[in-house]
């Protein structure tokens, strides 16, 4: 039974009703982009055809307007991540955006040679190419937590490489090629136990798991508006107060400023707007608010418990198909279930099952470090959203088993 309401939540989201190559949309390609319910587009509409105006400058009343609703959507993150203080939340393009802050920003004036950064073989491109490219200037060393046969990180390992010299630790919640949710808790504790920090990449936790950053103990948490239902263009960098505040700004511009002159050199605002330099994407800030209002009028609890039914009955249904072997089998699993079929390559897969109105991903999913020790170069990635029904699950079965078969 749903914990909720899904046949009136899909309502809310116009794309559900759309036919593709003829038939019936099911969606399953939720871990790259979410679709949107109606009232976050509708702020697109309500915002330029109401009070689109600059932020924060401005003395008018469309500034005051708009300027009071980018504030109130950063006291919106604040609470949906249990937040100390709305100014410990800084607005991005993304999560990816958000590490590279931490890594120009942090990185640059406290990593030098001699230091380690871990990550793990789990991590998105976004997490790792961020680190690479520091570390080729700054000369600090990269190591990676491996993970085990079934996806998981390996605990053990990831303590024996911890030292003295770690200085950061940087890891996802949950893992967007496999779904493996971390223990990131625990992962703090034991980074905090050496001095180190710890950044967790949130981008395939925030739209499935109640996160509260206090409770991780963690010192920067990132996540992206597109996958939480709502727009592209936005996401949210959270971190501890005391080490935002240490932080020196990394990119100049407009709104960053306290005070600028030729002659004395430039003062910097306070954080939030220390790192928010230039207009920022004002209307998705918005419609970010508006997706985590969405998301918590539902609950975070049954969406995540409603994606684990979906996910359970998935993972069943495939794997009692014949040469189909699930890459990442960990105990704790979130929205994700990635396979390789013998015979039949996932990119023909992928796009053949589009031709049957089903959405799936196929490829690296930015994580070709993990495939590559799975030994694949590809997977088919369904990934599951709060809108998704069990029918829509045995629609993909069916249409994969039809595929298959046509492939082989
Ligand atoms: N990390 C993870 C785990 C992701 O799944 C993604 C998006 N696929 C990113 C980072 C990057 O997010 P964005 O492209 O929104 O910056």
């Amino acid at each position: 039974n749903a914990p909720f309401d899904v046949v009136a939540l899909r309502e809310e989201f116009p794309v559900l009703s759309r036919e593709v190559h003829g038939k019936p949309l099911v969606y399953l390609d939720n871990a790259a982009t979410s679709q949107t319910p109606r009232q976050v587009i509708e702020v697109f509409g309500d915002y330029y055809s109401r009070y689109n105006a600059n932020i924060h400058r401005g003395l008018h009343t469309l500034a005051d307007e708009a300027t009071a609703a980018f504030e109130g959507a950063r006291h919106r993150v604040k609470a949906f991540l249990n937040a100390e203080d709305a100014r410990q939340v800084i607005f991005t393009r993304g999560t990816t955006e958000a590490i590279n802050l931490v890594a120009q920003s942090w990185g640059r004036s406290q990593l030098a040679a001699g230091d380690e950064v871990l990550i793990s073989m789990l991590e998105h491109h976004s997490n790792i190419v961020p680190w690479q490219l520091l570390a080729a200037e700054r000369g600090f060393t990269i190591k990676v937590i491996p993970v085990d046969s079934q996806g998981a990180l390996d605990m053990t390992a990831y303590r024996a490489l911890l030292s003295e010299r770690t200085k950061l630790v940087a890891v996802n919640h949950v893992s967007n090629a496999l779904g493996t949710i971390n223990p990131v808790k625990e992962m703090a504790t034991l980074a905090h136990q050496y001095g180190a920090l710890i950044l967790i990449d949130g981008a395939q936790a925030a739209p499935h798991l109640k996160v509260d950053v206090q409770a991780i103990d963690a010192d920067f948490y990132a996540f992206s508006g597109h996958k939480v239902y709502g727009p592209t263009g936005v996401g949210v960098l959270y971190g501890k107060k005391s080490l935002l505040d240490a932080m020196p700004p990394w990119q100049g511009g407009g709104e960053m400023i306290k005070t600028v002159s030729f002659d004395l050199g430039t003062t910097y605002a306070e954080i939030p707007h220390k790192f928010e330099a230039g207009t920022p994407a004002i209307a998705e800030v918005i419609a970010l608010g508006r997706a985590i209002e969405w998301m918590e009028s539902v609950g975070v609890g049954a969406i995540g418990a409603w994606e684990g039914v979906l996910l359970d009955h998935a993972t069943q249904a495939v794997s009692q198909i014949e040469g189909l072997r699930i890459l990442g089998t960990a105990p704790h699993k979130a929205g994700v279930l990635s396979f390789v079929v013998e015979g039949a390559h996932s990119q023909d897969i992928g796009l053949l099952i589009d031709q049957l109105g089903v959405a799936i991903r196929t490829g690296h999913h930015c994580a070709q470090p993990l495939l590559h020790h799975f030994g694949v170069d590809a997977t088919c990635r369904a990934s599951f959203a709060a809108y998704n029904t069990l029918e829509e699950v045995d629609s993909f079965i069916e249409a994969l088993q039809r595929v298959i078969g046509m492939v082989r």
